[in-house]
């Protein structure tokens, strides 16, 4: 069942893992296992009941959240063996909750606690053959909350954007400079709260002094102070975008001067424009950026750098101007067949 309001998917999937080589099998007491010699999973989409089926591969859209935002949860429980036969599960209300707080900080629904408990205790019976006997190891289950509903989009400008002061996005000596499904998710809840205020998008500033710009959720951020064209530079937290580049490029070309140096928040007081680059978004004017109640306002609109920045990009994105420094790639139709 799709999260209507949030237009995701979610699905809990348990499935298992044995690393332990010397399990026997067993002949089981729950009739699915004596009828399934094949290992088996237990699905469940949100706000449907779960089901068993045969373990295999999962199929996702290709914009489904996890594969591209990262949104997903793992878990992790044992089953034992008792000497008199019977399943042992440790904990599991414990690994449910946290599955739960994850859930709730990754903007997920979850199973309940009673839920998730019975998916596991469904996996662990189905699976009963593969319990190593007392003393010989354990089955592993490998709960998985998974945002499996296709999500892609991006606003429209102008953006009103909120400086973010409790959440980082990226930090020195991690993987913000890399474009990976792990940097999206973990930062949606500052999204949605700042949605939620009325604004568009988040500002995130550095993880160490809480001063200095990073970008947007998803888009670089530039300001322009006179002829001065200014950007934090791409060292590790931030990603190089490719818009970003292109546009300190053409706006050399035109004259500007361009620094790629750190900019404080409190040099927002100062900017006759702020913009934001990326593919998604082009070049897309900041109306306003709040910090800490005050609301910094910026020119956008008809004669703005930002908008003959962005016209001359997509003049030489869509052929209009002459691309003089081989950015466009030709696709030859006659070698392509599908
Ligand atoms: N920063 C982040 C975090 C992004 O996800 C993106 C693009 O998706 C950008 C910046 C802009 O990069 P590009 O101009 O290559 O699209």
């Amino acid at each position: 069942m799709r999260f209507k309001s949030l237009s995701f998917q979610r699905r809990l999937q348990t499935s298992f893992n044995s690393k332990d080589k010397t399990y026997r099998y067993f002949s089981s007491n729950p009739a699915f296992a004596l009828q399934q010699p094949r290992k088996a999973s237990y699905n469940m989409k949100c706000c449907e009941d779960g089901n068993l089926t045969h373990y295999g591969n999962i199929q996702f859209s290709p914009f489904a959240a996890v594969l591209n935002y990262g949104q997903g949860i793992i878990e992790g429980l044992k089953v034992n063996r008792k000497e008199d036969g019977r399943l042992l599960l440790f904990r599991p209300d414990q690994h449910a909750l946290r599955m739960k707080m994850g859930a709730q900080r990754m903007c997920m629904p979850s199973p309940s606690i009673h839920q998730f408990i019975h998916a596991v205790k469904q996996t662990a019976l189905a699976n009963i053959r593969w319990v190593p006997p007392p003393g010989k190891g354990s089955l592993y289950i490998r709960p998985l909350l998974i945002g499996s509903g296709p999500v892609l989009g991006q606003d429209k400008t102008p953006l009103s954007l909120y400086v973010e002061e409790e959440e980082v996005r990226a930090f020195s000596g991690g993987v913000g400079g890399v474009k990976s499904v792990s940097n999206y998710w973990p930062v949606l809840k500052a999204l949605v709260r700042a949605k939620s205020l009325g604004f568009s998008d988040v500002l995130y500033l550095d993880s160490v002094n809480k001063k200095y710009l990073e970008e947007v959720s998803a888009a670089n951020i530039i300001t322009l102070k006179g002829n001065v064209i200014s950007t934090p530079p791409t060292s590790g937290t931030i990603l190089p975008g490719i818009t970003r580049k292109s546009i300190i490029e053409i706006a050399r070309g035109l004259g500007f001067q361009v620094e790629e140096r750190s900019i404080s928040v409190h040099e927002l007081t100062e900017a006759d424009e702020v913009f934001c680059t990326g593919t998604a978004v082009g070049v897309a004017a900041v109306g306003s950026v709040t910090y800490r109640g005050t609301r910094f306002e910026f020119k956008v609109g008809e004669n703005t750098v930002c908008q003959a920045l962005g016209s001359t990009l997509v003049g030489i994105q869509t052929g209009l101007i002459e691309d003089k420094k081989e950015w466009i790639f030709n696709i030859h139709q006659l070698f392509y067949h599908i």
